[in-house]
């Protein structure tokens, strides 16, 4: 395999991760249009470069198009950011810049802990432009309740992903649901361990590191190389970079970059 040739099927293999990982968010029923992905960049391993290139676009464009659909998360393509997290438009924002929040009693106190402080990062980005409050623990949290919303479930039934963040994609939600995984026998949750991020049977998945990351999402972040196809090193580093081989628990330059830009 010629180095051109090797840096587009680099190139693909991250997009067609990426586009898995949408599907993972908010769409379950794209698994024939994540296999036509990856069908198309090994084929186009033949091609040119320009050629393979312009098959890529065409097929995750095309995805990201019918993930809108689903609710899933988008930004327009061509808005790079290169050093501030990829934001969502102007409308998918909270109506407020003070949010309450709510967990479900699922969690043992230490837990609990974990998950107010992964919530309480991004009050804590200075000059914060949005608050939430301390997350309240509710033996059952009441569907109308507006806010920031943290249970433990399945998404339609889809484990492909250790958490969601339903609701994010709506235009000025007053509510987002953060889901995270109950299905034992893909996901376990761990405060000290951490297992790969992707869904490879049951792990030990780090609980403060997905909860920060879809509390991102909830703010009005989306992953960095939704923006760009090649993001930056900060970007990268990020805690909204949706792979990650070791816990990231703490905010980067990048999110909040990304979090100070968002105009509440
Ligand atoms: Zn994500």
């Amino acid at each position: 395999m010629g180095a051109v040739a090797s840096r587009v099927h680099a190139w693909c293999a991250r997009e067609v991760r990426e586009a898995c990982r949408f599907r993972i968010e908010g769409c379950r029923a794209l698994l024939e249009e994540r296999l036509d992905i990856a069908r198309a960049c090994a084929g186009a391993l033949a091609l040119d470069f320009g050629s393979q290139y312009y098959l890529c676009m065409n097929r995750i464009v095309a995805y990201l198009g019918i993930a809108l659909l689903c609710g899933a998360l988008l930004v327009p393509l061509a808005s790079g950011t290169a050093e501030a997290a990829c934001i969502k438009p102007p409308t998918q924002r909270w109506p407020s810049s003070t949010v309450p929040a709510n967990g479900s009693v699922t969690w043992n106190p230490t837990t609990q802990g974990y998950i107010n402080s992964s919530v309480q990062a991004w009050t804590a980005v200075t000059p914060s432009p949005l608050t939430y409050k301390p997350v309240v623990w509710l033996t059952s949290i009441p569907g109308a309740a507006t806010g920031l919303k943290i249970i433990q479930g399945r998404f339609s039934g889809d484990d492909s992903a250790p958490g969601f963040a339903i609701g994010a994609s709506t235009a000025n939600h007053s509510a987002v649901t953060v889901i995270l995984s109950s299905y034992a026998s893909r996901w376990s949750w761990s405060n000290t361990q951490h297992g790969p991020w992707h869904d490879s049977g049951a792990v030990n998945t780090d609980i403060r590191t997905v909860v920060i990351h879809e509390v991102g999402h909830a703010g009005g972040l989306n992953h960095p190389n939704v923006c760009t196809s090649n993001p930056s090193a900060a970007e990268l580093a990020g805690v909204m970079t949706a792979q990650w081989s070791a816990p990231r628990r703490a905010l980067g330059s990048d999110d909040k970059a990304g979090f100070n830009a968002l105009g509440y």
